[in-house]
């Protein structure tokens, strides 16, 4: 079957799937539909998600109800509530031009009236989550008596879930005769298992991966330390201030942690899984759905078979253990020609995974460099000016007031205004990132090309060989000393720009830093009696060795800069040990709200 054309579809379904833009079957559709319409024989067919299995079965349960008959012919069977309702308005908009087709979801969370008066009316296709089914079929609402076809969809997460034993029971209710479909992305040797004693010697149809690997849909990887992946996620949004996307998480609780956390610093996103009511769950999704949420946050289970178009990203928080529900992950982006990214944050000890990722799903991850503070910056800079060039002037409203205003800002010439209003709308963004680490992992970066990539990597193997001296200074956060004023007065200790300037350790009454070694005496010379923030300063040597050899050396790299910049490292507050022996501690950042 190449067009739906070909096939006995009736006319009223194909206009309406004409209408919904569906031009030809889909491989999975191409496949079902026909056997469908011909066959009594049970399926069992596996596509990954998006690859409009709803339609496969959905097209040939339309066009085989008996309208007359009033009593349910098709039975579809789902985990969730959300999929429940997508299901039946998925397959009432393709029944649109068949009059008094009734389909009807019922699904737990909600109440049972408004779902036993739409049983009552004569549903023809009933999609039900199990839990629901089971207790209408017992409570004698729903027959199952005269079921034609029972649909298990996602039959395997309906497994996860725990539905097996209200699958079981209602299969039992069903006639012997009636025709068995499993569809799924996919399919466990467990729920062949157990469907086997109610499918009759099913056909098994499965289509090649699609999208996997197009050009459209890229796979990039992150790798950093594991107490790093939330500020990768921070910087990912970011980096793209018009994501669309979901992050998976592992677990329910890493699901909510990380949700909080973004929320808490200002993103726009939310949480989906299991341990939410379903009213929330129906308000997150909803808000995703209208875009009211760019990031949503979600376990498997609780995004299994949504149907979300238009993702821009797809983050995998944590890589899952099995290569192919990466496959299914990633498929949420990228669709229908559409470009999309799916991203992999992972640690060095996950190559494994990566590896093993690739070689199933025959994909190549890009191994990319997390954005620095800078990249972000010029990128929200860059989006700031485009919004300011696009933004609509209403010229009669502020007309009244700019009088007053062209007065005020006589003073600035053109550029100091510009100056003036990029800062005035940026500066807690730079304030965030202006120390902003290098959190990239170093080891097993593929070779570099290019002639930029070659400079920086000399760069880098220059500081690497620069030694450093560990000092102490008498003033730290409490004398608002901060990292950058640090840097500052370092080179102007130094009459100059260009010193080497390794980790920064900001105290509440001290400070440690590191220094080209070169630069020891003229340092201390110069420095000590100088006045900061009205105390006369005192610089010492902490110890004899660099701080470096007595770190860990993941980080060591990582965090030295050159002086003139502005990042640094500032430690945890309060660590009172001015002989510089702080080896050993946690570092940790300071919590720093993300601009609005
Ligand atoms: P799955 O159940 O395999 O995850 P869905 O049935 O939810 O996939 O379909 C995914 C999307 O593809 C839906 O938006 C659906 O409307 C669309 N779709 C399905 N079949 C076709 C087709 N033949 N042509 C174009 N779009 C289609
Ligand atoms: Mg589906």
């Amino acid at each position: 079957m190449k067009r739906f054309t070909d096939s006995d579809l009736s006319p009223e379904i194909l206009k309406a799937i004409a209408e919904l833009g569906f031009e030809k079957p889909t491989p999975i559709q191409a496949k079902t539909i026909p056997h469908l319409l011909s066959s009594n024989q049970d399926i069992i067919a596996t596509a990954q998600t998006g690859t409009g299995k709803t339609a496969a079965f959905g097209l040939p349960s339309i066009h085989l109800t008996e309208i007359k008959n009033k009593y349910p012919q098709t039975l579809v069977l789902c985990p969730t509530r959300e999929l429940c309702v997508q299901i039946s308005k998925d397959i009432a908009s393709y029944a649109k031009f068949i009059d008094g087709l009734n389909v009807v979801p019922i699904y737990g969370g909600a109440g049972v009236d408004q779902q036993l008066r739409a049983l009552r009316k004569g549903a023809h296709i009933v999609v039900g989550t199990p839990g629901r089914t089971k207790d209408m079929v017992r409570r004698k609402k729903l027959t199952l008596a005269n079921i034609e076809r029972v649909i298990l969809d996602e039959a395997d997460e309906m497994l996860t879930m725990g539905f097996k034993e209200d699958m079981e029971d209602i299969l039992a209710q069903t006639p012997k005769d009636k025709q068995t479909l499993l569809f799924s992305a996919t399919m466990s040797k467990k729920i062949i298992a157990i469907t086997q004693q109610y499918m009759n010697n099913p056909i098994e149809m499965s289509v090649a991966k699609v999208n996997m690997g197009a050009d459209n849909l890229k796979h990039l990887l992150y790798m950093v330390q594991a107490k790093d992946r939330y500020e990768v996620l921070k910087r990912i949004a970011d980096m793209n201030p018009n994501i669309y996307g979901i992050t998976f998480c592992r677990t329910r609780r890493e699901t909510k942690d990380i949700a909080n956390k973004l929320m808490h610093d200002g993103y726009n996103a939310d949480a989906i899984h299991g341990d939410l009511s379903q009213a929330q769950r129906d308000e997150v999704m909803g808000r995703f759905r209208k875009r009211q949420l760019q990031m949503l946050v979600a376990t498997d289970v609780a995004a299994r078979g949504l149907d979300v178009n238009d993702l821009t990203h797809v983050i995998n928080y944590n890589l899952p253990d099995e290569s192919e529900i990466y496959v299914h992950r990633s498929g949420r982006t990228g669709r229908a020609g559409k470009s999309g990214i799916s991203i992999a944050i992972t640690h060095t000890r996950e190559m494994y995974k990566i590896k093993d990722i690739e070689k199933k799903a025959r994909i190549k991850f890009s191994r990319e460099l997390v954005p620095s503070g800078k990249d972000i910056c010029q990128k929200q800079l860059l989006s700031l000016i485009d919004k300011i060039k696009k933004v609509e002037v209403d010229n009669y409203q502020i007309e009244q007031f700019l009088p007053e205003i062209y007065e005020k800002l006589e003073s600035l010439d053109r550029e100091n205004l510009i100056k003036h209003f990029v800062s005035a709308e940026f500066n807690r963004f730079l304030a965030y990132y202006k120390n902003a680490r290098d959190i990239n992992v170093k080891s097993n970066m593929p070779k570099e090309r290019g002639s930029k990539n070659k400079r920086e990597r000399q760069s880098r193997g220059e500081r690497r060989r620069t030694p450093f001296s560990s000092f102490y200074i008498n003033v730290g956060s409490k004398n608002n000393l901060n990292p950058n004023r640090l840097m500052g007065l370092i080179n102007e200790g130094l009459r100059s720009g260009d010193a080497v300037i390794g980790k920064i350790e900001i105290m509440k009454k001290f400070s440690f830093f590191e220094l080209e070694e070169s630069k020891k005496s003229l340092l201390i010379k110069n420095l000590n009696g100088m006045d900061f923030e009205g105390v006369p300063l005192s610089v010492e040597l902490a110890s004899e060795k660099p701080i470096t050899s007595r770190t860990n050396s993941n980080d060591d790299d990582s965090s030295r800069k050159r002086g003139r910049g502005n990042r640094g490292r500032d430690r945890k507050r309060g660590q009172k040990n001015p002989s510089g022996n702080w080896r050993g501690k946690k570092s940790g950042s300071k919590k720093r709200k993300k601009p609005e």
